[in-house]
């Protein structure tokens, strides 16, 4: 048996008399608990269907599954499904056979444009492109959604349980969520966005879905405004109570378990086990780079995960001088990262902090009252161990696409961001960027920066020739849950 048995083995003896150690089975029960501690701890299954912790807190994993430098040098043979396998299935555990594994991944991943699924494009001797965007709606989020609209359908085969998914869209992910969900078995999505605020092919992308699962709604107000109702309506007793609500947001572990395949995809392909890449992130929720963080905890050699954030660099902060505090969202052309509160980051000051629940939701309801924390000493130790981080500004992100639009690229604000970061920081290893959006899909914005107008891929088609379908409503928790209310099914 792998180390990892061990690892989740001995954890696991304190808390649960389990027969005797390391036999393959028990090691399979993989579990999870929750960063606030006062949740109970959940299999695979239930803590994709989950969601949220009922404490409040986020899902990990009790211990990291470990790989050897052999089993990743065995990697370097491996395509991207083959490699999805090998990394996620101690996540999984006995929730899925192997095959069943292997079957959903095959499906999710066959839907990607490229034979890669994400391939590496190299820039020059020292910078390459981690190419995340050829999923169905053209950024990264595709990755981990088509993997868990398929698992979800999977879950709930066979019960007679219904999702109602309710979620607020800034563009990417509603769009990644709805094309992973349309017309499956047991499921509604609720989508709200805001209205006029969201990129025409973003848009399009969520509104020319005529699925009958699939809700789409316009709320008249901003991002922020909605979503402070789809909190609201989990956080009403009666309304949540009436139906099985789910959250597809990068709080969803299988979505960040899903993400943590690339790392290996790609370090392998560069070297790995000889070779420990950087990898540079453009950051907004911490999900994509957490997923790198856990990789690294997995034993992949990685030199370090650089954070790249937009003005809006509370993260920046964090890792730099411990002072995680927010203020107003600034908007720029990197919508996606125009955050200022990042939900993930709970996961990384749990597992950084010694993965002490009570003290992490002590620390969690201070900020919640004041919107301001400093890290703790263990917290700011534990995350500059594996992390850099750096704020990239307009001016910086637009030179970063000119400097690739000389090699013929065309990068999107985002990645922009990413490249800047990692061109700034130069740590001496392959410098890998992580591309999390086609160009395409902010062409406005890129156009603006370098003078070109991105070229809708073809995979796109007749997106701008489809009929739209949604509701337009006002921002206000009456309109929105009643709207809802009439159109999900209630628990059975
Ligand atoms: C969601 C998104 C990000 C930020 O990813 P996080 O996991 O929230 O840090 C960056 N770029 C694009 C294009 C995105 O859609």
């Amino acid at each position: 048996m792998t180390d990892w048995c061990e690892a989740l083995l001995g954890d696991a003896k304190a808390t649960l008399a389990l027969p005797p150690p390391c036999h393959p089975a028990n090691a399979r029960r993989m579990r999870y608990q929750s960063t606030r501690g006062q949740a109970p701890l959940l299999g695979f299954r239930d803590v994709t269907l989950a969601g949220l912790a009922s404490d409040g807190g986020l899902y990990v994993p009790e211990a990291w599954p470990q790989f050897t430098p052999d089993q990743i040098a065995a990697m370097a043979d491996l395509s991207y499904v083959e490699t999805a396998v090998r990394v996620m299935q101690p996540f999984v555990g006995d929730a899925l056979t192997e095959a069943e594994l292997r079957e959903l991944c095959t499906q999710a991943y066959g839907r990607f444009s490229h034979a890669a699924v994400t391939p590496l494009v190299q820039l020059d001797h020292r910078h390459w492109l981690l190419e995340l965007f050829h999923g169905p709606t053209l950024a990264f989020k595709d990755v981990a959604l088509q993997l868990l609209g398929l698992l979800f359908e999977k879950f709930l085969t066979g019960t007679t349980t219904h999702l109602t998914i309710v979620g607020a869209t800034s563009g990417d992910t509603g769009s990644a969520a709805i094309d992973a969900v349309a017309g499956r078995h047991g499921i509604d999505i609720f989508m709200l966005h805001p209205k006029g605020r969201v990129s025409d092919v973003q848009r399009r992308q969520m509104t020319t879905v005529l699925a009958p699962n699939v809700h789409n709604i316009a709320i008249e107000g901003s991002f922020d405004d909605a979503q402070a109702l789809v909190k609201a309506m989990f956080n009403d007793p009666d309304f949540a109570g009436r139906f099985t609500l789910s959250a597809v947001n990068s709080i969803n572990w299988a979505r960040l378990m899903a993400q943590i395949v690339y790392y290996f995809y790609a370090a392998v392909r560069l070297g790995a086990p000889q070779v420990a890449p950087v990898f540079a992130v453009p950051t907004g929720n911490f999900g994509d780079v957490f997923a790198g963080y856990a990789a690294a905890r997995m034993g992949l050699p990685i030199r370090r995960l650089i954070v790249a954030t937009n003005v809006n660099d509370i993260l920046h902060r964090a890792i730099a001088s411990g002072d995680y505090s927010a203020g107003d969202v600034t908007p720029t052309a990197a919508p996606s990262m125009d955050i200022q509160v990042s939900s993930n980051f709970e996961r990384l000051l749990f597992d950084a902090g010694a993965r002490d629940g009570a003290a992490l939701a002590e620390q969690m309801r201070g900020f919640e009252a004041s919107k301001a924390m400093r890290l703790t000493n263990a917290q700011q130790q534990g995350a500059a161990r594996w992390f850099a981080s750096d704020r990239i500004d307009a001016a910086e992100m637009a030179q970063a696409m000119r400097w690739a639009a000389d090699s013929d690229l065309i990068l999107d604000p985002h990645t922009a961001i990413g490249l800047a970061a990692a061109r700034r920081a130069d740590l001496g290893a392959p410098m890998v960027t992580l591309a999390t959006a086609h160009p395409a899909k902010f062409r406005d914005a890129v156009e603006r920066a370098t003078g070109t107008r991105p070229r809708m891929p073809n995979r796109i088609g007749d997106l701008f020739d489809r009929e739209e379908r949604y509701d337009v409503l006002p921002a206000t928790f009456e309109a929105v849950s009643a709207h809802i209310a009439e159109r999900a099914t209630p628990r059975g």
